[in-house]
């Protein structure tokens, strides 16, 4: 079991990896950053886009906020090598703008896809990109930051957790607090173990509902308010 999921998982970064959805990303991108981490991981942290440095390394989350990313982790017992982290969108937008909405959707099969194979206790979107593509609303980072919720997907269940993006906080004192303070519920949250689906979760939709939601997308310029879930 083990060594298929990881197996699959090394497909479809090979697939990703060769990915030519996004004509500029591609055009500008040195390569695709697909994840780091293990299979197996009960945390998965899910950020916006590659920087520069990741872009360069091929790895998420090694710039500043990648720094602050291991701090935080650090002050709850772990390491990064310990959870799987990956972002919306696998290719640095040039001059680090934000994703566009056609983007994010030519992405979302793959992220699914991540979320399915690993299966984690608790997602932690990191900011109001991952956010609002998990929730498949447009409710704000501050308004519900550190409140977890049960979500369905197939027969499992994960619990969403969003926190502040670490960038957010790295100029901010009063967001790193709350970072802080977010993450420190992580332990009892991991510990607890993965909700129970409920029928009366947020209907779930299947990849390859995705997939023909997706085909029908048309890009819009406004922040998307698609849902994996
Ligand atoms: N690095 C990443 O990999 N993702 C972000 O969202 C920010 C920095």
């Amino acid at each position: 079991m083990g060594d298929s999921l990881i197996a699959e998982e090394r497909e479809l970064r090979s697939t990703v990896s060769k990915c030519t959805s996004c004509p500029s990303l591609v055009a500008n991108r040195k390569q695709v950053v697909f994840a780091s981490g293990p299979v197996s991981a009960d945390l998965m942290f899910i950020g916006e886009a590659p920087g520069a440095n990741e872009d360069r390394e091929g790895i998420p989350f090694i710039g500043a906020s990648g720094r602050l990313l291991d701090e935080l982790l650090e002050s709850i017992g772990l390491v990064r090598d310990e959870v799987y982290i990956t972002n919306v969108v696998k290719c640095r937008p040039p001059e680090n703008r934000d994703p566009l909405a056609a983007e994010i959707q030519n992405c979302a099969g793959f992220l699914r896809r991540q979320i399915e194979l690993v299966a984690p206790i608790v997602v932690v979107t990191l900011g109001n990109f991952a956010t609002r593509l998990l929730r498949g609303d447009s409710a704000g980072i501050t308004t519900i930051h550190g409140q977890p919720e049960r979500r369905s997907f197939g027969e499992r269940a994960v619990w969403l957790f969003p926190v502040f993006h670490p960038a957010a906080a790295l100029y901010r004192r009063p967001n790193l607090v709350l970072l802080q303070e977010d993450f420190a519920r992580l332990p009892d949250l991991v510990r607890g173990g993965a909700p129970v689906p409920a029928p009366l979760d947020k209907a779930s939709t299947s990849v390859a509902e995705d997939a023909r939601n997706l085909d029908g997308a048309t890009a819009q310029e406004s922040p998307p308010q698609l849902g994996l879930f």
